[in-house]
């Protein structure tokens, strides 16, 4: 990863303010992977992310149905969690390759767990790592990867 820039952060709420921020300066046909362990932050990531492109919709972790689409905003954001998943030949079997050509992406999409789809996502994008800190401090690098 080239890394960008990183910013430490010291509660959920300055995450969530860190990611609208974010959303603010994107548009469609751009992919963000979120790495990090559980509890790093990377759902909260999303729903600032979410609150940034302009939607007002709920946004959950998608450990079971593995895709939410947020709407209502600039454009939709297409929100995975590859948690539960352990190759990228089960994601690209249930038809999720389609969200990783950027010619034809429509949306934004925010991948949880890349590491467990290793290969999935062969397009340019940036990557987001969340890192615990102590107490509610996460480090937050933004990097690229082509
Ligand atoms: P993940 O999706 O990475 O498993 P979540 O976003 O679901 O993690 O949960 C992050 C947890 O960590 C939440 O309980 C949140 O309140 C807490 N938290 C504490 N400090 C921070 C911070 N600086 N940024 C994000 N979340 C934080
Ligand atoms: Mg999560």
């Amino acid at each position: 990863m080239e890394k960008i820039f990183s910013v430490i952060t010291n509660s959920e709420e300055e995450t969530m303010a860190v990611a609208e921020k974010l959303a603010s300066t994107v548009g469609k046909g751009v992919v963000f992977t979120l790495k990090g362990d559980l509890g790093a932050g990377k759902t909260r990531f999303v729903k600032g992310f979410v609150k940034g492109v302009g939607s007002s919709d709920l946004v959950t972790s998608p450990t079971f149905t593995l895709l939410n689409v947020y709407e209502g905003g600039k454009c939709p954001i297409y929100h995975f969690d590859m948690y539960r998943l352990s190759s990228a030949q089960e994601a690209e079997e249930l038809g999720f390759n389609e969200y990783f050509d950027l010619k034809s992406l429509d949306g934004i999409v925010l991948l949880e767990w890349p590491e467990q789809v290793e290969g999935l996502v062969k397009c340019p994008h940036i990557e987001i790592e969340l890192q615990k800190l102590d107490g509610d401090r996460r480090k937050i690098i933004v990097g690229a990867e082509k």
